[in-house]
């Protein structure tokens, strides 16, 4: 391969010699200038290039020290001419590769050496840890998030007064981890407890030890706990833990070195200490599994306080506190708004005011209408979730789909009021959806409001049926969640005629598997089958009931679905209104 290439390679420089004029040695250009057989040279830094009289044959000759050579061209009657370099490629490229390759083998010199020597010691001094003296958050700034606060409070008191805390017989925490999915309020909780107890607040995430050179992390948590315990009381709060605190791996890319030094030193300076003396050391992290269990240890972060989504109620209180200083119309309900972001972390709700706010400023109104909020999120969810296009035969069984859910639960009573029906995809999961919201919390359930759940459920399914003469995928969840709610109702409810009230608490759907461990079903095979049938009998049963209520007002069916593909987005008040069900009656569940 490598002798073919060549031998193609050399004839084509022989049958193209290309531009390359033919050298001669610089003795034999002087005898040709001096026998006039030159018409013509450029010369260069380090050439001379020339073509001869008469043949025009192009020339080259290295260019030597010649004082002379002018007035020789000059007396022949030369044409000549200078020229600077232009190569400026090659200029650069003779300047900035030995640059750059001085400031690689620089970094990697600082890398190896040890700490305290030249040029790192500036690094160090640099990072210096301040406290923050003041810090302005309090538990006032923090809502939603009651459990986790509750239990941070006698850390608060704690720093208030470490003595006579101690005194009393408290005992002290050395290390508080808050864990918790990103934006539940970490980072903010800490610096409200520093807030709370006025003290100082010494703040580093763990990510910024790892990017130092080895041994300044160390250093660093060396300096860092030496400060802290000369202005105690006071809190020391490494965010991003995990970034640090990684449980420690042989990588077959060499050590963490610097990772690993910077955690014992970490590990060593909590064990050193001295709680009574009112340090407190903090930590946050969202992803606990990946935690050295050494941090976790007796005298380290050993008391653990879960910091997590909030639920309904959270939601509610989180959306007050940010629409604090944000004025909203009168029609904004932050409880239906709550409702409507399950899932939504504190960061994400504050975000979602933001959003609305920006909205409104956008449109040039003087308060946050409840449309703003709502466009802010569905912007969010849509955020959240991958995009992909409908077609209009999909959009139309869709419509027709979510118009029978949203019909069957307007007119059965028991069941959650109709908030809205949207068409507008955000998920890929499900596609429609009919947002159903609780009118209240309710903890019971009547044997009739699960069935009238269930037919809910089939609502969607029979209107396909109805309108289409045939049945999409996308009433698989809700057989599956219809399936499941018969299920409990037959086996753990008690709410089967056939079966009568027996609990059957069993894992019915493990029957199948043979694990280890796993107790064997607690009723007999035949019982299993009954229980089978008794939940097929009452699915069934259900989907009966929510074709005929459909058949019987195919017309309003037309009607919502027609609506939805019109605008996407339909009130339950507006499903309500073409049943002719006045909406007070229905919103009283
Ligand atoms: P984490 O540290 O858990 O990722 P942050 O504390 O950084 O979350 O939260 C980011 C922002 O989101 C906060 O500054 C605050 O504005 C808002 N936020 C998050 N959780 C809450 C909460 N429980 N109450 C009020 N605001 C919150
Ligand atoms: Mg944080
Ligand atoms: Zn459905």
């Amino acid at each position: 391969m490598y002798a073919a290439g060549t031998v193609i390679a050399v004839g084509l420089l022989l049958a193209f010699p290309g531009p390359t004029a033919k050298r001669v040695p610089y003795s034999d250009f002087k005898q040709m200038v001096r026998a006039g057989q030159v018409a013509e040279v450029v010369i260069d830094e380090h050439r001379i290039r020339g073509t001869a009289k008469g043949s025009n044959e192009a020339f080259e000759t290295t260019r030597i020290e010649d004082p002379h050579l002018l007035e020789e061209l000059e007396r022949q009657g030369v044409k000549f001419t200078g020229e600077t370099e232009t190569n400026w490629w090659s200029n650069l490229t003779a300047w900035l590769l030995p640059l750059i390759a001085m400031i690689l083998l620089w970094g990697v010199i600082l890398r190896r050496m040890n700490p305290g020597q030249g040029a790192i010691a500036f690094e160090r001094s640099r990072a210096k840890i301040y406290a923050e003296d003041d810090v302005k958050v309090t538990f006032a700034d923090v809502a939603g998030i009651d459990e986790a606060t509750e239990e941070l409070r006698e850390v608060v008191e704690f720093l208030q007064n470490p003595k006579k805390y101690t005194n009393l017989g408290g005992r002290i925490p050395k290390g508080v981890l808050l864990l918790g999915p990103p934006g539940t309020g970490k980072t903010l909780l800490a610096r409200a407890v520093a807030g709370e107890a006025h003290v100082p607040f010494f703040s580093l995430s763990g990510s910024e030890f790892v990017e130092m050179f080895v041994g300044v992390g160390a250093a660093r948590v060396r300096d860092l706990f030496a400060q802290a315990e000369s202005r105690a009381p006071c809190i020391i709060f490494i965010d991003e833990l995990d970034a640090l605190g990684k449980t420690r791996v042989a990588s077959p890319f060499g050590t963490h070195e610097e990772r690993e030094q910077t955690l014992n030193q970490l590990l060593a300076e909590m064990d050193g200490f001295d709680p009574r003396k009112g340090v407190i050391v903090m930590a946050a992290t969202n992803r606990p599994e990946v935690l050295d269990p050494a941090l976790l240890r007796p005298g380290r972060f050993d008391r653990q306080v879960v910091v997590d989504r909030p639920d309904i109620r959270g939601r509610e209180a989180i959306l007050r506190l940010h629409a604090r200083s944000v004025k909203l119309a009168a029609n904004v309900d932050l409880k239906v708004v709550a409702a409507r972001t399950a899932g939504f972390a504190g960061a994400d709700l504050a975000n979602l005011i933001n959003e609305a706010t920006l909205l409104a400023a956008r449109k040039d109104r003087q308060e946050v209408a409840m449309e703003d909020v709502e466009e802010a999120i569905d912007r969010l969810l849509a955020g959240l979730k991958r995009k992909r296009v409908m077609s209009q035969h999909e959009r139309e069984i869709i419509a027709c789909h979510e118009a029978g859910h949203a019909i069957v639960a307007s007119l059965l009573p028991g069941v959650d009021p109709v908030h809205k029906i949207s068409i507008v995809q955000r998920g890929y999961e499900a596609l429609g959806h009919t947002l159903q919201l609780p009118a209240e919390e309710h903890y019971l359930a009547t044997r009739q409001a699960l069935l009238n759940q269930l037919a809910v459920l089939l609502g969607g399914r029979s209107a396909e049926e109805i309108v289409f003469q045939e049945i999409s995928t996308g009433a698989q969840n809700d057989l599956q969640r219809a399936t499941d709610l018969a299920r409990s109702m037959v086996a753990e409810y008690g709410m089967s005629e056939a079966l009568g009230p027996v609990a059957f608490k069993g894992r019915s759907r493990l029957r199948f598997l043979d694990v280890p461990g796993i107790e064997p079903e607690p009723f007999a095979e035949e019982t299993a089958r009954q229980i089978d049938a008794e939940i097929k009998h009452l699915v069934v049963e259900a989907h009966t009931r929510a074709s005929g209520i459909l058949r019987e007002r195919r017309a309003i069916l037309d009607a919502v679905a027609r609506q939805l593909m019109e605008r996407e987005v339909v009130e339950g008040s507006e499903v309500r209104a073409l049943i002719g069900q006045p909406s007070s009656t229905s919103q009283a569940a």
